[in-house]
């Protein structure tokens, strides 16, 4: 007889980790699954695609003026479609043991707190949970008795070499960094770099935000923030190191001077698979890892003068408060800002600097409709600053 299949739900399925979600289940035979809920956004055609592939309940656009679209792109499959950010929150909420949270942004919010409020193992790889919500989301996630586990591959490595190590005080957490496209560019270089240049990641292939936050290390940024979050340290715990090959993913040090560091080929599937089936580990097809030909691994100090972000987040852990959710919500309208032309590459440091300047006295949130506001502050004054970096 066969084992009772892993009920799965993946949020944010046609972006990067949700295609690469589809892949490992492949590669672990879709059959072992049971998908409950898919959902898109504006990939109609990659959102139907993965619902066929995996024979899921329910797909959902957040688009509500593409249900029309979703629905001929399902016919015949028997697949329901919906549409909207309530279908998303409903498609969520519905009973899944394992679901993945990779929406990107702060849209990823809601409904991965209503699949948290269902007590399902929460595979997280919208950082902006922890960053925005920290407290909030963590207290949903305690009072459902949810699981979390971290599929960020910086934070995923930190969980698999602490797992041995359950009573051991953690002495120091050491995020490793790329460094991006421009970690030897000068700051007048950096200045002056395209959307097209701070897209193009020299190890990882990611999404189109996530790869420029990987250039300008906001993405870092966010990380540390995270670290605070899902792992038991004080900021001045969490160390950030470049590390241009991107082979140790992270590392942890222990009072005994111990490091455990975790290492793979850079490859999203290793955590995605280490995630989907935690406790036990499956045969993944990715690359082995061939120390004889990667011959060296380096590192250096990361340059806040040029990465005026990691400061920022340092400064958002010492706030605490909402100075975390006021940071991503500012950044967000920074980046859409780049990626519009209308700022340049360093202004959204500063951006974001201006935005935490000017909302240092917001409350404390206690439920996600404070933690809404005060991501809408930092839209609101985000949006009004952009005009004065406007080039
Ligand atoms: P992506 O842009 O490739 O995909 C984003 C997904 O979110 C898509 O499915 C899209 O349809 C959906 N989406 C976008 N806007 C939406 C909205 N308003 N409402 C509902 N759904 C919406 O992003 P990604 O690179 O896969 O990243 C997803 C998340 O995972 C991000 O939070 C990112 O920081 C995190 N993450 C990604 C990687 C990576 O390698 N790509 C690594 C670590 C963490
Ligand atoms: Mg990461």
């Amino acid at each position: 007889m066969m084992a009772e299949r892993k009920r799965i739900s993946i949020l944010g399925v046609t972006g990067s980790i949700g295609r690469n979600t589809v892949s490992v289940m492949e590669s672990l035979g879709v059959e072992r699954f049971e998908t409950v809920a898919v959902t898109g956004n504006g990939n109609i055609a990659g959102l139907a695609g993965a619902a066929r592939a995996l024979g899921a309940q329910v797909a959902v656009t957040a688009d509500p003026s593409r249900l029309a679209d979703l629905r001929a792109a399902l016919a015949g499959s028997g697949i329901e479609a919906a549409a909207g950010g309530d279908a998303l929150t409903e498609a969520a909420s519905r009973p899944a043991d394992w679901v993945m949270s990779a929406i990107v942004g702060a849209a990823g919010l809601a409904p991965t707190l209503a699949a948290a409020r269902t007590g399902a193992t929460i595979a997280l790889a919208n950082k902006e949970c922890l960053v925005a919500a920290g407290s909030v989301f963590l207290a949903e996630i305690a009072r459902s008795g949810a699981r979390l586990l971290p599929v960020d591959s910086e934070h995923n490595a930190i969980f698999q070499c602490i797992a041995a190590e359950r009573d051991c005080p953690i002495e120091r957490l050491i995020l490793t960094a790329s460094g991006g496209p421009f970690r030897n560019h000068t700051r007048a270089q950096m200045a002056a770099v395209t959307v097209a240049e701070a897209v193009a990641h020299p190890n990882w292939s990611m999404g189109a935000r996530i790869s420029i936050d990987s250039a300008s290390m906001f993405n870092k940024a966010l990380e540390m923030i995270e670290a605070s979050h899902l792992f038991e340290v004080t900021p001045d715990q969490i160390e950030v190191i470049v590390h241009p090959q991107s082979i140790i993913h992270s590392m942890v040090g222990f009072r005994d001077g111990s490091i455990l560091a975790h290492l793979g080929p850079p490859d999203m599937r290793v955590a995605i698979g280490h995630a989907l089936t935690w406790p036990e580990r499956a045969a993944l097809p990715v690359d082995r890892l061939d120390f004889a030909r990667l011959g060296r691994l380096d590192f250096q100090e990361p340059d806040e003068e040029r990465f005026p972000s990691l400061a920022l987040a340092r400064r958002a852990m010492a706030d605490g408060g909402v100075a975390g959710c006021v940071l991503n919500g500012a950044h967000e309208v920074a980046l859409d800002a780049f990626i519009a032309g209308q700022i340049g590459f360093l202004d959204m440091a500063g951006l974001v600097a201006q935005t935490m300047d000017r909302l240092d006295d917001l409350p404390v949130a206690h439920d996600l409709e404070d933690v809404f506001a005060a991501d809408a502050a930092a839209r609101r004054v985000g949006r009004e600053l952009v005009g004065r970096f406007a080039a």
